[in-house]
């Protein structure tokens, strides 16, 4: 089982389910890296660095693999879409819709997510069909398992649907566990169809299903503005057991803070707010070890923007700025002169530039030889020639060891003899800096291998390629001159024999 014993013993005696992933781990280094797991949603990743997505807009999609965070941050991640996909979900009258969803993973379906940080998420999705489920981690959770994952964001959605939810960890979902996990979030629902009597979900650790949770932490400042019916949970908003085949739940060892602020205009009131779960449907659960400091907040005037500082009498928001430094993460903290409600975004590592960098080259056999004032490998390396056809690695080593270069190119000077594989390096914050690509050789000649960062020329190594006939000529040159030689003698001694033969045919004659 890959759960260390340590995470075991800090809860209480639970196993890791046993799930299967098979492939290669894919290195994740960059936000491309990271948009590229939709092509090959069950593959299985690993998280090699910080990194940040604030110039994007993050779409969601169905994921069925495994993904290893390493507790790399994955930092500013903002949401507007929702995903391509949709499931069937059920209210709590086991009424069936076809739901959207939102979060890092749109669908975790039979997926595996490991120490996943998201610093400062920033959904906002506002979204007119039927249904819609958010949730920072994942908007929809079946057969799966997210452990040592921590949510730090704001989410907001408004909708005009008929079965909604957002959550702090996941949206909807079934049959999984989520464990060992924090969510420090605040979570904005609003209905903007004043008619329907919808069904709307809202809870720290998620919104609506029988997810079994086991020490997940939740901090949680909600507001949620309905026209029909809430389910607000500072853990969960309903707990329902909607697939009647599973067994006991659980929900052990959390804690909770926090307040939802809410209005719930309806004249058949119920108004389930409470500080674990706001409905549960079925008591086919255990609650132990649970403890929560947490704040119902019921208004009555359904007219109200419910909302950060919604209440505030003058909004003035004034900016901070923290400055990144070597080991501190920047940001912007953004606070209300009047109110003093606060948050902060546009999360930053500081960068040192890479000095210098280094090329050395591998070969297969794990010799490495290096880019010393730009040797001719060929020279230094006369034994260890690449031919057509051969690989190696190439290795980037940069000074300061802690340099964290962004943008990392290897250029080949002639693409046709010696290609390199495409590689950028993202942050490296407190991270040795290397990085590794792979060379091929194409064809035969002497080729120059830069290696530019941020756009600069910082080494250089000549190689020299040579071809299928240099090879034969290599490895089978003294097999040809030694059968030349064999060829040579045998001639002369077949000449010699043929002359004596002559010579004793003239005697007897
Ligand atoms: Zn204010």
């Amino acid at each position: 089982m890959i759960l260390c014993s340590s995470l075991v013993s800090f809860a209480d005696s639970f196993e890791a389910p046993a799930m299967e992933f098979s492939g290669e781990t894919i290195q994740i280094y960059t936000p491309e890296d990271l948009f590229a797991m939709a092509d090959n949603p069950s593959g299985i990743y690993e998280l090699m660095n910080d990194i940040d997505l604030d110039d994007y807009d993050w779409k969601p999609f169905a994921f069925s693999g495994k993904f290893i965070g390493n507790n790399y941050r994955i930092m500013n991640v903002h949401i507007s879409q929702y995903s391509d996909e949709t499931r069937t979900v059920y209210d709590c009258n086991h009424k069936p819709y076809e739901s959207h969803f939102v979060g890092f993973f749109g669908l975790l379906e039979n997926a595996w997510v490991e120490q996943l940080v998201l610093l400062s998420t920033d959904f906002s999705v506002d979204c007119d069909d039927e249904c819609i489920f958010a949730g920072g981690i994942a908007g929809y959770m079946y057969d799966s398992y997210v452990f040592g994952c921590s949510v730090f964001g704001r989410s907001y959605l408004s909708t005009g649907g008929k079965c909604f939810g957002i959550g702090g960890l996941a949206g909807y979902g079934g049959e999984s566990t989520i464990f060992g996990c924090t969510a420090d979030v605040t979570l904005t629902c609003i209905d903007e169809d004043l008619t329907y009597k919808d069904e709307q979900f809202m809870g720290g650790a998620y919104a609506l299903g029988y997810i079994d949770l086991r020490s997940v932490t939740v901090d949680i400042t909600g507001y949620d503005a309905d026209h029909g019916y809430v389910h607000d949970g500072g853990l969960i908003g309903s707990y329902y057991k909607y697939n009647g085949d599973y067994g006991h739940g659980t929900v052990s060892n959390c804690s909770v803070k926090g307040s939802i602020t809410f209005f719930e205009d309806n004249k058949n009131r119920r108004a389930y707010c409470s500080a674990y779960i706001g409905e549960v449907m079925n008591w086919s659960l255990s609650m132990d070890y649970n403890t929560e400091s947490f704040t119902r907040n019921e208004i009555f005037d359904y007219t109200a923007e419910l909302g950060p500082h919604w209440d505030c009498s003058n909004p003035q928001m004034e900016d901070s700025v923290t400055e990144a430094a070597y080991g501190v993460i920047g940001c912007t903290t953004h606070t209300c002169k009047t109110c003093g409600y606060s948050f902060s975004d546009n999360y930053e590592l500081q960068r040192i530039p890479a000095e210098s960098a280094s090329i050395e080259l591998e070969y297969s056999d794990g010799t490495l030889a290096g880019s010393e004032g730009a040797a001719d490998i060929k020279a230094s390396n006369e034994s260890r020639k690449l031919y057509l056809g051969d690989s190696a690695k190439i290795h980037v080593s940069f000074e300061p060891y802690n340099a964290s270069p962004m943008d990392v190119k290897l250029v080949s000077s002639n693409s046709d003899i010696i290609s390199v594989s495409d590689y950028a390096l993202a942050f490296a914050q407190g991270q040795p800096s290397t990085c590794d690509a792979e060379l091929r050789i194409l064809g035969s000649g002497p080729v120059t291998i830069k290696v530019l960062v941020d756009g600069e020329e910082k080494d250089a190594i000549i190689i020299t390629a040579y071809s299928h006939a240099d090879y034969i000529k290599d490895t089978y040159g003294i097999y040809i001159l030694a059968g030349a030689v064999l060829a040579v003698v045998i001639v002369i001694v077949l000449i010699a024999i043929a002359s004596g033969k002559k010579t004793r045919g003239k005697h007897a004659r």
